[in-house]
């Protein structure tokens, strides 16, 4: 059995099964609904629901509070239709329908950027194009089949490789793996693209806000953005707890030279008689004590869940347009964060 939803906001509707979520029956039909985690934690699927019935095959969400239920809030990545629907939600530019695929993958370089973060090289197989768009993530496949999120770090390249930076999460299952195991030549199964986290080409100035390992898909956006000479202000921020954290300072430092980039790295927790005499404090207020209106920018951001919400709270109420808003929250594996409330 299948049903109709109806998108109000793009005038335009596509069918969906009884056992499916809204998000993937728009993904099979080319209609590129804005999504980010796809496990109901990150917000970008959300929408309202005009009319129809939805349930949520494992209950409400965690991504969505239950007052938004009330006002008729809905995250369609979870979201199964009862009946036919009529719904609002964001939908992203996309001039091709990107094909999810499963491949192998051979670790070419790990090289230690800080204390905590790796970046790993990925080899993917010269015969099996895989297209992706700067700031997608991918999920490594685990043996018993649990996945994991990572963000891409590079623009498409002609050598097929895919760079990541993944940060250790202490008694995490596959970065404990990536820091205490795994060799140069190790084959990962991965799956992807994922996401509608990339460049919108929708030329205002740019703010580009990372925290921690969140600059990974904000360099590959940048790159991708730098390769086509823009001629609209950019600035990135990058907040991290210590100094000892940054990491990758003379590519930026080539950004700031030759493309007039401007950077601005804040630190949450410099530590007593620190040298630092950067900014220091959350990002979210570095970025609003530089700029109090955002009226007239798009801000692209990644990161830890709790800067995304900070974030998001405060750049709409400086006049950020929402729908030029766009992030990946980088929330920790479903099985993870269960297991946490299972022992909590
Ligand atoms: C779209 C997206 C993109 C991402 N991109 C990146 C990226 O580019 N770089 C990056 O570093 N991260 C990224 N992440 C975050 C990354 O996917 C998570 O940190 C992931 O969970 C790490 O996998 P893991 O197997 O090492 O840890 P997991 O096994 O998932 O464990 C996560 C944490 O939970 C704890 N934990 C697990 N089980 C229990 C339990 N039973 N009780 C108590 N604690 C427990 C672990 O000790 C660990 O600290 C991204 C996430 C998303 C959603």
């Amino acid at each position: 059995m299948s049903f109709i939803i109806n998108l109000v906001n793009e005038k335009l509707h596509f069918p969906c099964e009884a056992n499916e979520t809204v998000l993937d029956a728009a993904l099979k039909q080319g209609v590129a609904l804005s999504y980010g985690c796809k496990n109901g934690l990150c917000g970008s699927c959300k929408g309202q629901l005009i009319s129809g019935q939805i349930s949520y095959a494992d209950g409400q969400p965690d991504g969505i509070s239950n007052e938004e239920v009330r006002d008729g809030d809905v995250l369609f990545c979870k979201a199964i239709p009862l009946s036919d629907l009529s719904i609002r939600v964001k939908v992203v530019r996309q001039d091709q329908v990107i094909q999810v695929k499963k491949l192998p993958a051979r670790v070419k370089q790990v090289t230690h950027l800080s204390d905590d973060v790796i970046r790993l090289i990925l080899q993917l197989p010269a015969i099996e194009p895989f297209n992706f768009k700067a700031g997608q993530w991918i999920n490594f496949i685990l043996k018993d089949g649990k996945k994991r999120a990572f963000s891409i770090a590079n623009a498409p390249n002609e050598q097929n490789e895919l760079e990541l930076q993944i940060r250790h999460a202490l008694g995490g299952v596959f970065t404990d793996y990536v820091f205490n195991n795994m060799q140069v030549g190790a084959v990962l199964q991965i799956e992807g693209p994922h996401g509608t986290f990339y460049y919108q080409q929708d030329e205002n100035a740019i703010l580009l806000v990372a925290g921690g390992t969140g600059f990974a898909p904000i360099k590959g956006i940048l790159e991708q953005v730098l390769e086509n000479k823009p001629d609209y202000p950019i600035h990135l921020f990058w907040g991290l707890r210590t100094e000892k954290d940054l990491y990758l300072q003379d590519l930026i430092k080539q950004w700031t030279d030759q493309h007039g980039i401007q950077y601005t790295p804040v630190l949450s927790e410099p530590g007593e008689n620190h040298q630092w005499d950067g900014k220091t404090g959350y990002v979210h207020e570095a970025v609003l004590q530089q700029y109090p209106k955002l009226s007239e920018f798009s801000v692209y951001m990644a990161g830890p869940p709790q800067m995304i919400e900070s974030c998001k709270k405060a750049f709409t109420a400086a006049g950020l347009d929402d729908n030029r808003l766009y992030y990946d929250s980088f929330d920790y594996s479903t099985d993870a964060l269960d297991a946490m409330k299972q022992k909590a």
